[in-house]
């Protein structure tokens, strides 16, 4: 057993946030991650941070927009709280050292994204800003923090209703059990579940697994975005391309060079991600050829070195302007119900990041709201952890009896995820594949897809399971719900 006061479960943006306000308050905690620490979403975030810093804006236009995109599905006291506490966040960040791209007088850069009435979108490096911004908090991680790379959580330890740490399996295979005070699921999202997706590969649904295994409060899994433009050779997602390059003037066009977003709504081009996704995937399904058109944005290299090197590492010739791409999954608006100070519905158990739901995306997430999510309530649940005062309970680990029997591949969970649970779906298709996820329930479980004994797997085969348990609990709740509403988008409706 190995005792702590504080683990932090992922390296993101949303981790390293509660990290950083911890450790230069004094605090030590411990991180603990899949892979290498750079492996995360974060690190991949292209168009910038949403903040209503520039002079014609106000948090209130950044409320307004954030609840129009969110169908008002959203928490209005979260966004509340996000929005309104964002503008001292990130220009104390500014002031301590982050630097946000700037014209020639040192003035913020605003960009613009889909569904935002104004530029309100501050970026580094050009479309490197998940980089840069991961890079700056780092740097800022000083000796009273531990980060442990290549750990996999496996579950949390959990008895009389209290969190009490978590169980990992290092890469000698070697079972840690770790006993802590607080713990905070930073896991991110579930973009992994889909065969075409801009996300890590780490990111694969194992936060919410963990959090539906030990019977924490889930909301709204149901909602998951997916972004229209993913780059797209022969069918295969090679990266993600920017909305700010839609923002700076980029338009979507068939093969024939027509615009595909004319008369479907307003904001066009810009219109919310749910929007823009349908028509493009609509496109697709045809068999017509989406591009994007950048024959508008200026210096496009300059503003988008990122994007233009990954178009080139795959052979898309920019002097042509036009990028070929195809809609993937990108962000999980559901996820472990939490307050945005972190507390879950499992005292000692705190989630943070696009792990948890605290109801500021709705039913489709406002562009570059995510990373301030995580730097805004990342802060908010260190503080929360910092005023408070608990002790972990004392037990030992108890290991069921129940074995996984069998297992399907990854892309076979993807490939039913995207026909099921995808951009568009059916209800009277959805118990079609909970029906197939029930054929790997493990007998003598508590309950479908509940615990098992993780000493009998490798690492790999348990987030399978994770993978499985995520979609899941997904088509649950997307039998459940009978609206069609932002990114829960049903052709069938009773
Ligand atoms: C290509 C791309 C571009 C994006 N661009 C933007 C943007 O411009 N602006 C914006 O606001 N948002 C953007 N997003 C969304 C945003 O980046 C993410 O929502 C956000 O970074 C999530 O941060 P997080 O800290 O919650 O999770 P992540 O950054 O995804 O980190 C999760 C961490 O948990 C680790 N982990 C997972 N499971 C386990 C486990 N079992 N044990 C241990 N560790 C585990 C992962 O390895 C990872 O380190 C983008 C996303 C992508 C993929």
């Amino acid at each position: 057993m190995i005792k702590t006061d504080i683990i932090i479960v992922g390296s993101g943006i949303a981790a390293l946030s509660v990290a950083n306000t911890l450790c230069k308050n004094g605090r030590k905690a411990v991180i603990i991650t899949k892979a290498l620490k750079s492996s995360s979403n974060s690190t991949l975030a292209q168009g910038g941070i949403s903040v209503a810093l520039s002079e014609n804006d106000n948090y209130n236009l950044h409320y307004n927009d954030t609840l129009e995109a969110g169908c008002y599905k959203n928490d209005p006291e979260s966004v509340m709280t996000l929005v309104s506490k964002a503008p001292d966040v990130l220009e104390e960040f500014i002031k301590t050292g982050m630097k946000f791209d700037t014209d020639e007088k040192g003035n913020l850069l605003f960009g613009k994204e889909g569904a935002h009435h104004i530029s309100r979108i501050i970026h580094a490096g050009g479309d490197r800003t998940g980089l840069k911004v991961m890079e700056e908090l780092f740097s800022r991680i000083n000796e009273n923090i531990t980060i442990n790379e290549n750990e996999m959580v496996l579950e949390l330890r959990v008895k009389n209703n209290e969190c009490g740490g978590v169980i990992t399996r290092d890469n000698h295979g070697n079972i840690n059990s770790y006993e802590a005070n607080y713990t905070i699921l930073a896991t991110g999202g579930i973009g992994q579940l889909y065969p075409c997706t801009s996300n890590d590969i780490t990111i694969t649904g194992d936060g919410l697994a963990m959090a539906y295994r030990a019977d924490i409060v889930i909301s709204t899994p149901e909602f998951v975005q997916f972004h229209p433009t993913m780059l797209n050779i022969n069918g295969k997602t090679m990266g993600l391309v920017s909305e700010a390059v839609r923002g700076d003037g980029g338009i979507l066009i068939n093969q024939d060079g027509v615009r595909i977003m004319e008369g479907k709504h307003p904001l066009k081009d810009l219109a919310p991600r749910d929007v823009v996704s349908r028509v493009v995937y609509d496109h697709y399904l045809k068999g017509d050829k989406i591009f994007l058109d950048i024959s508008s944005v200026e210096n496009f290299n300059g503003r988008f070195p990122y994007v233009s090197e990954i178009c080139d590492k795959n052979g898309v010739d920019l002097s042509k302007n036009i990028i070929p791409v195809r809609p993937g999954a990108h962000f999980h608006m559901g996820g472990i119900k939490a307050k945005p100070t972190g507390e879950t519905s499992l005292p000692g158990l705190y989630a943070v990041g696009e792990a948890a739901c605290t109801g500021v995306h709705g039913a489709n997430r406002l562009a570059s709201n995510s990373l301030l999510e995580g730097l805004v309530f990342g802060r908010l649940t260190a503080e929360n952890i910092m005023s408070s005062d608990r002790t972990a309970p004392r037990f030992d680990d108890e290991i069921p009896n129940i074995q996984i029997e069998k297992l399907p591949d990854k892309n076979e969970i993807r490939n039913k995820m995207m026909e099921f649970i995808g951009i568009v779906r059916y209800k009277n298709k959805i118990p079609e594949i909970i029906k197939w996820f029930e054929e790997y329930i493990p007998s003598g479980s508590d309950k479908p897809m509940g615990k098992i004994d993780f000493t009998k797997t490798t690492n790999s085969e348990f987030e399978i399971y994770n993978m499985l348990t995520a979609g899941y609990i997904i088509a649950k709740a997307a039998l459940k719900r009978n609206e069609s509403i932002g990114a829960h988008y049903i052709l069938d409706k009773e």
